[in-house]
C-alpha cells in the first residue's frame, strides 16, 4: 500500500491503534516467518572475537544475551510503546518488577516522592517497607485532588505517582494538572496505565513522563502469564533503565513476550468490547433496587465523569458497587460477625458475599482484566490487610463489590448478578 492513498506507511507513526496493534515492531529472521518467532535462546553467537567485544561494548548493535536483549522481548516492547506513542520501552518479568525498576532508576537516598493513596496494594508496600530503608521517602495525597500534590511538592521530589482510574474506586486522576505539577521541577510524571491501556488512555500525550504496565492484566488479557513494561523517551530508557535491568536482571522470558505479543493484537478489540460490555452492566446494577451505589466512570453519576469522558477514549472494564446491608439478613450476619465488628457493618459484607455467592457463571478472583468476568470482595481479599480505619478512610466499605467485566454476554453477567442480588434473600 502506498502512503499516497492513505493507507499505511513504513512507519508505526502513521499508523492507526489498531495497525500498531498487530504489525509495530515485527522482526522477520531469515526464515520469513509470518508469526513472531519465540527466541528461547539464553544468549547469543558471535562471528568472532571481535564482534563479540564489539556488541558486549555496545559499539555493535545487535544482541548479547537475553537478560538484556531478546528479539522477540524487543519485539513486545517496541509495539508496546507505538502503541502508547512512546520512544522507548524495556519489558519487565511483572508489572511490580517494572514499577520497582523505575522507582530505582528515577530515585536515589534522599529523594522523595509524591504518590496517590489510591495505588496498587504491592506499590504502597514497595514505598513503606524497601524504598525507605533506602532513604527515599513518601507522601501519599489524593488522585482527584492536584491541590494536595502541590502542597506535598518538596525541593527533593523527583518522583509523582498514581494509578487512573484507581483500584476499586474508580477515582481519576487529573493527568495533565497534576503533569503540570510535575513540570520543571526535576520531577518525574508515572502514570500506571494498566487499567485503561493504550487503547482507550495515553498519559504521554497528557503531559506524563513515564508509563508503567502490568502486562499480566489486559495486555495478556487471557490470565496465562506475568509481565510488565516501562515506557518513556529514548534518553530515559537507554540511559537509566537499560544499564538498570542489565545489572539487576527484572527481565521479560521470551515466552511470555511472545503471549503478550498476542495479548497485544486483540487489545483493542477487547478493551473497546469489554467496556461497552462493563457500561451495559453498570446501567443495569444503578436500575437494581438493592444496589446504593455504582462506581464508574462511564455513568454520569460519577463525580468525574466529565474528566473520565475527556482523558480516555471509553470508561474501561472495572466497576464497583455497594449492595444494601438490609438485603441481608440478620442471621447471615451474625454468623460472620467479628468481635468488637458493628452489625451493620457485617450487615454490608454479608450481602456483598451472598452476591458473590450467588454466582455460578463469574469467577471468584482478585485478577483482574481477563476475558472472563471476575468478582471481588475488596474488603475481605486485595484490601483485607489494611486496618479497618484506613479501609474505611479509602472509602472500601463492606457492602463493596468490584467487578472486572469480560467478554461474556451482558446479559449473562446480569442474570448471574441477579441471583445473589435477589430481594429479601
Ligand atoms: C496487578 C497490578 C500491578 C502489579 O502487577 P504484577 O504483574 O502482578 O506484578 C501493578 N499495578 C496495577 C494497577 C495492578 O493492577
Amino acid at each position: 500500500m502506498s502512503g499516497a492513498v492513505g493507507g499505511p506507511t513504513g512507519s508505526p507513526e502513521d499508523w492507526g491503534m489498531e495497525t500498531r496493534a498487530v504489525r509495530a515492531g515485527t522482526r522477520r529472521s531469515e526464515f520469513g516467518e509470518h508469526s513472531e518467532a519465540v527466541f528461547l535462546t539464553s544468549s547469543f553467537v558471535f562471528e568472532s572475537a571481535a564482534q563479540a567485544a564489539a556488541r558486549f561494548s555496545g559499539s555493535e548493535d545487535g544482541n548479547v544475551y537475553s537478560r538484556f536483549s531478546n528479539p522477540t522481548v524487543a519485539m513486545f516492547e517496541q509495539r508496546l510503546a507505538a502503541m502508547e506513542g512512546g520512544e522507548a520501552c524495556i519489558a519487565t518479568g511483572s508489572g511490580m518488577a517494572a514499577i520497582t525498576t523505575c522507582a530505582m532508576t528515577l530515585l536515589s537516598a534522599g529523594d522523595h516522592a509524591v504518590v496517590s493513596r489510591s495505588v496498587f496494594g504491592a506499590t504502597t508496600n514497595l514505598f513503606e517497607n524497601i524504598l525507605s530503608r533506602f532513604g527515599v521517602s513518601a507522601t501519599y495525597v489524593s488522585p482527584t485532588d492536584p491541590g494536595e500534590w502541590e502542597a506535598a511538592m518538596r525541593p527533593e521530589t523527583r518522583m509523582l505517582y498514581l494509578e487512573t482510574p484507581s483500584n476499586p474506586l474508580a477515582e481519576i486522576a487529573d493527568v495533565q494538572a497534576i503533569a503540570a505539577i510535575a513540570r520543571g521541577r526535576g520531577a518525574a510524571l508515572v502514570v500506571d496505565n494498566c487499567f485503561c491501556t493504550p487503547v482507550l488512555q495515553r498519559p504521554l500525550s497528557q503531559g506524563a513522563d513515564i508509563v508503567i504496565h502490568s502486562a499480566t492484566k489486559y495486555i495478556d488479557g487471557q490470565g496465562r502469564v506475568l509481565g510488565g513494561a516501562i515506557v518513556g523517551s529514548r534518553e530515559y530508557i537507554d540511559k537509566k533503565v537499560l544499564p538498570f535491568l542489565r545489572t539487576a536482571g527484572p527481565s521479560l522470558s521470551p515466552f511470555n513476550a511472545w503471549v503478550l505479543l498476542k495479548g497485544l493484537e486483540t487489545l483493542p478489540l477487547r478493551m473497546r468490547q469489554q467496556s461497552a460490555n462493563a457500561l451495559a452492566v453498570a446501567r443495569w446494577l444503578e436500575a437494581h433496587p438493592m444496589v446504593e451505589r455504582v462506581l464508574f466512570p462511564g455513568l454520569e453519576s460519577h463525580p468525574q465523569f466529565a474528566l473520565a469522558a475527556r482523558q480516555q477514549d471509553a470508561p474501561g472494564a472495572i466497576l464497583s458497587f455497594v449492595v444494601r446491608g438490609e438485603g441481608a439478613s440478620l442471621d447471615d450476619a451474625r454468623a460472620i460477625v467479628r468481635p468488637d465488628e458493628p452489625i451493620e457493618s457485617a450487615r454490608g459484607r454479608a450481602a456483598a458475599w451472598r452476591v458473590i455467592d450467588g454466582c455460578e457463571l463469574l469467577s471468584i478472583t482478585g485478577n483482574l482484566g481477563d476475558t472472563r468476568t471476575t468478582i471481588t470482595h475488596p474488603a475481605s481479599t486485595t484490601h483485607g490487610r489494611l486496618p479497618p480505619a484506613a479501609r474505611a478512610a479509602a472509602g472500601i466499605g463492606e457492602g463493596l463489590v468490584r467487578l472486572s467485566v469480560g467478554l461474556e454476554s451482558p446479559e449473562d453477567i446480569c442474570a448471574d448478578l441477579s441471583r445473589g442480588l435477589a430481594e429479601g434473600g
